[in-house]
């Protein structure tokens, strides 16, 4: 596609690689250049306003330019924009572990910059304590989830287990262990989210997944290698496809890990700070999982800047003191280590979750997500409509009884929601997944558009393949 080389798509052309996105189809297309924002919409250079469907791939809690948050920003930048925590404290960076500390019950905040950082921190701390605690023999491997996506750093992939990010960097990536993912509806053991309507295809779950799990653990342990840490994915594995596992899953697993002296590694990044409802921000601390570990970033800054936290627990954190020549510090960290403007607007937008009237936000959307999505089953590709507090997956499917999925080449996906952004709604899909979680912030007008352009795009893709 030719573009006005000055322009903004003329120079994204010839220079920007695009995260995620093979750079060939992405040169055949005319980019979407978005340049301002407010509340729960972007609008485009030529003056085209749309719905921020997937709040600008899962960060945006509060909405864009929220004036709360503008303002804290601007009072930190009056004072500095950032300081080194390599020797000193700064008070945004403070006060926002410190409220970190009392909202997940762990008291220790390590700052850095994305979920990748976040959890590539958790993994080596939770190495390092276990060696420390356990010696060097009995050291395992890592447990973690079937379609676990952790991150992008070497360390992060290796916990992970989508296969079309692991496989090209294999011979860089340490071997972690995988546990089934209660994945409900592509169970090989039961159908136990049956679609409406086909009664047939219930029978009763026996918790297999958990089983599995279980029986994981208790090998790894009866060899003598018990495994490091179970890592997971709270209540909904994001980029597996927004997989929601049945309540009750976690607190399970979490047992029989903690039974063999697992440490618990919750990966926050997607889940934390509202997103899957409850009274906690945290949808683990909601089963009642307080993990040893837990990774935030995405949300953490309401969408506004790259922060992330992994808090620790006291005795992981004790593991690592000592005299200054016992080297037992924590060798790690980064440049923008604690960054004041980052610290300065989590910290506020801890501050607005905190109160009634985005409580009553959050409650409105939940309640709008799990009853106006349900029309959606009227569409006979429409297999599977999942949803976790204020996120919802809806899964396409060539023949709903059978669950046959799309082939990749078909796009289906991708198609949707290009004909989504068509009628003004931007979200991006996960193969045959389409993920809607919009900001906190949608108005109910917003909604019923975002409903109704999912309902016509799935209509108009589903017409053109019968
Ligand atoms: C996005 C994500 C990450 C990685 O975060 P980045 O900020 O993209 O590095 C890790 N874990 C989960 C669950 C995520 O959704």
């Amino acid at each position: 596609m030719k573009t006005p080389p000055k322009s903004t798509a003329g120079l994204d052309h010839a220079h920007v690689w695009h995260p995620f996105t093979q750079m060939r189809d992405w040169l055949r297309s005319r980019p979407v250049v978005l340049v301002s924002g407010s509340g729960a919409t972007l609008t485009d250079e030529s003056g085209r306003t749309y719905i921020d469907a997937n709040s600008s791939i899962w960060t945006n809690l509060h909405g864009h330019r929220h004036p709360r948050l503008d303002a804290a920003l601007r009072r930190q930048l009056g004072k500095v924009a950032h300081v080194s925590a390599l020797g000193f404290a700064n008070p945004p960076a403070a006060r926002l572990a410190a409220a970190l500390a009392r909202a997940s019950r762990l008291p220790k905040a390590f700052l850095s910059d994305d979920g990748s950082t976040a959890m590539e921190t958790a993994l080596k701390l939770a190495h390092e304590h276990g060696r420390r605690t356990h010696g060097d023999r009995v050291r395992g491997r890592f447990l973690s989830m079937q379609g676990a996506y952790h991150g992008d750093t070497v360390g992060a992939v290796s916990l992970g287990h989508v296969g079309l990010f692991h496989r090209p960097y294999r011979d860089l990536l340490f071997p972690a262990d995988a546990v089934m993912s209660p994945y409900c509806y592509r169970c090989p053991f039961n159908r136990a989210r049956p679609e409406p309507g086909d009664a047939r295809a219930y029978r009763k779950c026996q918790w297999e997944c958990v089983g599995k799990a279980t029986r994981a653990i208790e090998r790894s342990a009866a060899k003598g290698k018990p495994h490091v840490a179970f890592v997971y994915e709270p209540v909904v594995q994001g980029a597996a496809g927004m997989v929601m596992q049945p309540e009750g899953w976690l607190p399970r697993v979490a047992e029989a890990a903690r039974a063999h002296g697992l440490l618990l590694v919750a990966d926050e990044v997607m889940t934390g700070m509202g997103r899957t409802g409850g009274a906690s921000l945290f949808a683990g601390h909601n089963q009642g999982v307080v993990p040893d570990l837990l990774a935030l970033a995405k949300g953490l800054s309401g969408g506004y800047l790259p922060i992330a936290a992994t808090m620790a627990s006291q005795p992981i954190f004790d593991a690592f003191l000592g005299e200054y020549a016992e080297f037992k510090t924590f060798f790690h960290g980064h440049s923008y280590t604690g960054n004041p403007l980052g610290s300065a607007v989590a910290l506020e937008s801890m501050a607005i979750l905190d109160t009634a009237a985005s409580r009553r936000q959050r409650a409105r959307l939940a309640s709008w997500i799990a009853r106006d999505l349900q029309g959606l089953w009227r569409h006979p590709m429409v297999g599977d409509v999942r949803v976790a507090g204020l996120v919802a997956a809806v899964e396409v499917v060539r023949h709903r009884t059978t669950r046959e999925p799309f082939a990749p080449r078909e796009r289906m996906g991708i198609r949707i929601c290009e004909a989504m952004a068509r009628r003004g709604v931007l979200t991006r899909p996960i193969g045959n997944v389409v993920v809607v979680m919009p900001p906190y912030c949608i108005t109910k007008p917003q909604w019923g558009k975002l409903v109704q352009a999912l309902d016509e795009a799935i209509e108009e893709v589903g017409r053109a393949h019968p």
